[in-house]
This record gives C-alpha cells, sequence and structure tokens, in this order.
C-alpha cells in the first residue's frame, strides 16, 4: 500500500554557472529537489524554513506536485537560504560561491502533529544534532535514511553523526564521502563497513559511473542513465534521493526487488534533473516520461542468456 514520504532539509534560492550559461534565483535546497522528484512516486511531506522573499510562484509549483508544506515554516525576520555554485569544464567538480544561510542559520525543525506517524523518513543534510532532535520527534518509522556531506564528517559535529547512524535504517552517499566516513581496501569492504556504522541499507553514488546498492547482504548496482548533454547538475544527489524514497514508499516494503526499482527511479529521475537548470526538466516529468527511461535503462544492462 502507498505510503507518504517525510523529507527534512534545505529550501533555498540558487545562483548557478555551469559552462553552458548561468541563471539566478533558481529554485532550490535539497528538500525542494527530493520532494519534487519523491512526488512523481507518492506524496512528499515537507519540512523546512524560508524567509520573507520566498515567491508565489514557487509555492504554486510545491502545491502542483501536491507537496504537504504544513512543515515548510516561514521566518520574517529574514531571507530564504541562499547558495551560489560554479561548475568546471568537466561538470562534476564546482566551487561554492557563497552560502548564505539567512534563516536556515535558526531551523529547528518541527515535525508537525499529522506527519509524526510516517514510515518513511528522509533527513536531508542538516546539522546531525538537528537529525537527532528530528528522531526523538517521530513515532518509531519503518524506514529512515540519512544524507551528510563532508562538513559533518570531518567537522566537530562528528560524535552526533555517528549517533544518527547508529538510529537509521539507510544512508545514501557519495564515493568522497563514503570513504571520508570509514576505511576499506574495495568497494566491497567499504560498503560493508558503512554497514557496521549502522544503515543496513547503504547506496553508494558514484556520479557519472552509477550507483552501489547494500541492502543487508545484498548487493546491487546500477548504471548512470546516458544522456546526450549535462546542463545543470545541482540537485541531481538530492533528486536520486527522492525518487529512490518515493518508490519504496510507493510499495510500502523494503523488499530487494523494491530497492532495485527504487535504485532505477532514483537514476532515472537524476537523469531528467541535470538535463535543465535548476527544476527546469524534472518539475515537467509525466510518468509516461518515466517509465519509457525506465524501460530503456532496463534494455541498456539486460543480457543475454549464457551460451557456452
Ligand atoms: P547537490 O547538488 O545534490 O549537492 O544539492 C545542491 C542543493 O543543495 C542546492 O540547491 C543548494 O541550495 C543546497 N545546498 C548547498 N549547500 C547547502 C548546505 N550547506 N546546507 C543545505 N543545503 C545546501
Amino acid at each position: 500500500m502507498s505510503k507518504n514520504v517525510v523529507i527534512v532539509g534545505s529550501v533555498a534560492y540558487d545562483d548557478v554557472e555551469t559552462p553552458l550559461g548561468s541563471r539566478k534565483n533558481l529554485l532550490g535546497g535539497s528538500a525542494t529537489y527530493f520532494s519534487v522528484s519523491a512526488s512523481r512516486f507518492t506524496h512528499a511531506r515537507l519540512v523546512g524554513v524560508v524567509g520573507n522573499d520566498f515567491s508565489e510562484d514557487d509555492r504554486a509549483l510545491l502545491a502542483r506536485h501536491e507537496i504537504d508544506v504544513s512543515g515548510l515554516v516561514t521566518d520574517t525576520s529574514g531571507d530564504t537560504f541562499r547558495w551560489g555554485g560554479r561548475y568546471h569544464e568537466n561538470m562534476n567538480d564546482r566551487t561554492t560561491l557563497y552560502t548564505h544561510l539567512n534563516v536556515f542559520e535558526r531551523f529547528t525543525p518541527k515535525i508537525p502533529e499529522t506527519y509524526r506517524h510516517e514510515e518513511f523518513l528522509f533527513l536531508g543534510n542538516i546539522d546531525p544534532a538537528l537529525q537527532l532532535d528530528v528522531l526523538d520527534q517521530v513515532a518509531g518509522p519503518r524506514f529512515v535514511a540519512l544524507d551528510t556531506m563532508n562538513f559533518w564528517i570531518e567537522g566537530p559535529r562528528r560524535e552526533f553523526l555517528d549517533k544518527v547512524l547508529t538510529r537509521v535504517d539507510g544512508l545514501i552517499v557519495n564515493d568522497e564521502e563514503a570513504k571520508l566516513l570509514t576505511e576499506g581496501r574495495s568497494t566491497l569492504e567499504l560498503g560493508r563497513r558503512l554497514q557496521e556504522l549502522g544503515p543496513k541499507t547503504v547506496i553508494v553514488k558514484r556520479g557519472e559511473h552509477g550507483a552501489l546498492l547494500f541492502h543487508g547482504e545484498e548487493l546491487f548496482y546500477v548504471p548512470a542513465y546516458p544522456i546526450e548533454q549535462v546542463i545543470d547538475p545541482t540537485g541531481a544527489g538530492d533528486t536520486f534521493a527522492g525518487g529512490f524514497m518515493g518508490y519504496v514508499a510507493r510499495h510500502g516494503n523494503l523488499e530487494l526487488d523494491t530497492m532495485k526499482g527504487a535504485m532505477l527511479c532514483g537514476s532515472v529521475m537524476a537523469s531528467f534533473c541535470v538535463e535543465g537548470f535548476g527544476l527546469d526538466k524534472m518539475s515537467a516529468v509525466t510518468i509516461d516520461d518515466i517509465k519509457n527511461r525506465y524501460t530503456r535503462f532496463e534494455a541498456l544492462t539486460k543480457c543475454p542468456a549464457l551460451t557456452l
């Protein structure tokens, strides 16, 4: 039975420069990318904060995706979180031009009463002490997944991060973050060591080289969907997580086949995300677009039976 998914994270305005052009004031943030992506599969319920500059058009975009924003607080004492980034020629490396936390600096997530019994929860990349606080506000969800970043892994908040890790079921990180969290001489060893930190489901994203799933004893790999041109990689990770969690919540179980389908959906949604600036492309994607890309994805990786 289809379940909702709750996301706690940032809502932002982004200024993005890529070798193919630049855009200002794009609606962004981890919770935004996540919930728009997840909304293709189930209902997303957002917890975040915006300032008094948050536009009606952007509220309307969230409403069009039927995203529940009763957990989105408007703090009128300042502006919405702002982030600026510049991508290098290879589109993988980026330089953060600025991070203006604004009202996000005082963000203390309050999970609305109506969200507390939801079974699927995603803790976006925020201070691990706040992630812990969120876990204390919810009534024993079935599957909680976590995102984090180098700033929390290497910084003074590591002890909080280690505590959160023991209390979540899933971890979604990229290759570099995985290597900062623990050591492993091979990808397999790295995955198993990450599982030992707490979460029994671990996804290691490897950018254009796809993503690996460790689910209990099981292992699954999904390549990145090959596309003609990357326009703007911003939000691809959160979009992957939204597609993944949205699909799992829609199916309402943690079976391996559900996880495999979710890996493909995460990858498909991320491929749409990077084909346009900000949410341009991803927010216009239809269920048929997803089905078509999913089918082509299957064909891409399906091998004939071995004949010897
Ligand atoms: P990604 O490309 O997956 O790293 O996600 C980029 C999104 O994360 C952008 O829309 C930013 O607004 C947001 N972002 C950047 N830095 C931070 C931060 N320190 N905390 C929360 N969100 C951030």
